[in-house]
């Protein structure tokens, strides 16, 4: 039977926080952002920053889901490529940072110097292992790296002609601080590792050492990799995707739907989760009976928002959708009930998020992640062009429901059927993530503080949200004053677009 909810749903905009009492224990150098993206069996993913990069075309490469990563979130590598592409980027991400590196490129001695230069063209490494076998599992015979030859006269030659055969080595180094305590006192960039029969086992390299010491919140897993995300479909034919992604390791899988409350995502699930140890998100969802079906097929996250994304134009050509607010209220109530008897099953808030206000609300809503496309989208680090318009810097940003990205398994429908759900278009540009994130980070730890909350698990106990009147919102936006244009833009971190 037809029902009408007479209740209005509400925008995350609609509410605002009342301060909490600080003690000793919140000021903003307590607090912790720590927060759960997924089950992972009996424990949880981490993340150190509760951001997730959009799984869009627009907004998460190598480039971002690397640099997210290292500052304390995760990118989810969107279904646009073939298999291959897909997992080529999973790869890259998790070879961006790691402890000790088992899977690198390696060469024979008889092989050619032109074959190396043209591997150090196609990736971004410039040192290998040199092995009898070429393989690496072989006996490490030396390292070639780009400096050891010179592309204008060497091509012609072998590896063995080039590479360097005296090697310092560390034999059967299990620890990653011995191993990089053994790099520094040798001075070398990279530590080859050993089995006593002298077979190559690992390389550890002093980049990836700088960069934990540059980066101490970068999101890793057991291995000191960078995590990474990788979406799928529900439709039939990426059951091959799933079987690779799995292979390659990519840390958890995300649904990539518009509406997850389908029996295709209900048999999805209960077919990953039969086959594989992965964690699987699902969704997106927007009502409590919705997060229910998800749980009980053992998903591992849930994906909430469904028509507010910020060039989503669902609601219009199909009428459905529902206030981000309501929704989540409606999905972590649900999920709070949910997990009295059952495993907590972290939510993550997606779509009209662009805002420090819009973050934080959604997460004292009790979302323990935001997921945000127009957001990142915006940082240099995204896939999008640069252009200037009005004087004014933007980058390309397109909804994945565009004719331009085209994603015909997220919105169903192909060829001549195939109907727009998102818009193509732009957004400002505000620099690089890598200056605009800390200040994120510490907008959002204020917050926290200016709440009474230590945690984002205190947040969504102690949280006090109250409903705006209109006018109470407009005085609570810059009013009664023109906006001068010369705040430096990377710092400031507002929507401008709510002042006007
Ligand atoms: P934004 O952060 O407000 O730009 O929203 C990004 C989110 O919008 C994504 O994570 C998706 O859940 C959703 N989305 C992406 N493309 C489309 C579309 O074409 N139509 C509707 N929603 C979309």
């Amino acid at each position: 039977m037809k029902q009408l909810l007479s209740k209005p749903a509400y925008s995350l905009k609609d509410f605002r926080l009342l301060p909490g009492y600080t003690d000793e224990n919140c000021g903003v150098q307590d607090v912790s952002l720590e927060t759960r993206l997924c089950c992972q069996g009996d424990s949880y993913i981490l993340l150190d920053l509760p951001f997730l990069s959009a799984a869009m075309q627009a907004v998460t490469d190598v480039k971002m889901a690397t640099a997210l990563a290292e500052l304390g979130g995760v990118g989810v590598v969107p279904l646009g490529d073939s298999i291959e592409e897909q997992c080529g980027k999973v790869k890259n991400v998790k070879h961006c940072k790691a402890g000790f590196q088992t899977d690198i490129i390696t060469f024979s001695p008889s092989q050619t110097l032109a074959e190396v230069k043209e591997v150090i063209e196609k990736t971004t490494f410039t040192t290998f292992p040199v092995t009898d076998t070429g393989i690496f599992h072989g006996k490490l015979l030396g390292i070639v790296t780009d400096k050891d030859f010179d592309p204008r006269y060497d091509l012609g030659l072998t590896v063995n002609a080039r590479m360097k055969k005296k090697v310092q080595v560390g034999i059967e180094v299990e620890d990653l601080k011995e191993a990089n305590r053994l790099m520094i006192q040798y001075g070398h960039g990279f530590l080859p590792i050993l089995s006593r029969e002298g077979t190559l086992q690992s390389v550890v390299f002093k980049k990836d050492l700088d960069k934990h010491i540059k980066y101490p919140h970068a999101t890793v897993d057991a291995q000191k990799r960078l995590r990474v995300g990788a979406a799928v479909s529900t439709h039939p034919e990426d059951r091959e995707r799933i079987q690779e992604l799995v292979e390659i390791e990519t840390d958890f899988l995300v649904l990539d739907s518009s509406d997850g409350f389908t029996v295709y995502q209900k048999r999805t699930i209960e077919w990953i989760k039969k086959k594989f140890e992965i964690p699987v998100i699902g969704g997106n969802v927007v009502t409590a009976h919705a997060f229910q079906m998800l749980a009980d097929a053992g998903v591992d996250g849930v994906k909430v928002g469904i028509g507010i994304g910020s060039g989503c134009i669902t609601q219009e050509v199909k009428a459905t959708g529902r206030g981000q607010a309501t929704a989540i209220m409606e999905v972590a109530e649900a999920r709070d009930i949910y997990a009295k008897g059952n495993r907590y099953i972290p939510l993550i808030a997606d779509g009209g998020i662009n805002s420090p206000a819009d973050i934080a609300i959604a997460l004292a809503m009790g979302a323990n992640t935001v997921m945000m496309g127009n957001f990142f989208a915006r940082f240099s680090e995204s896939p999008g062009r640069t252009h200037t318009i009005d004087g004014k810097m933007v980058k390309e940003y397109w909804m994945e429901g565009s004719l331009r990205a085209h994603n015909y398994r997220r919105y169903s429908l192909t060829g001549k059927r195939f109907f727009e759900e998102g818009i193509n278009g732009f957004v400002p540009y505000v620099g690089s993530i890598y200056d605009f994130l800390p200040v994120s980070r510490k907008q959002l730890e204020a917050t926290l503080s200016n709440t009474g909350a230590s945690t984002i698990e205190d947040f969504h106990k102690l949280a006090v949200l109250e409903l705006q009147s209109p006018l109470a919102q407009r005085d609570g936006q810059v009013h009664s004053m023109i906006l001068a244009d010369t705040l430096a833009e990377p710092l400031i971190n507002v929507d401008k677009t709510i002042y006007n």
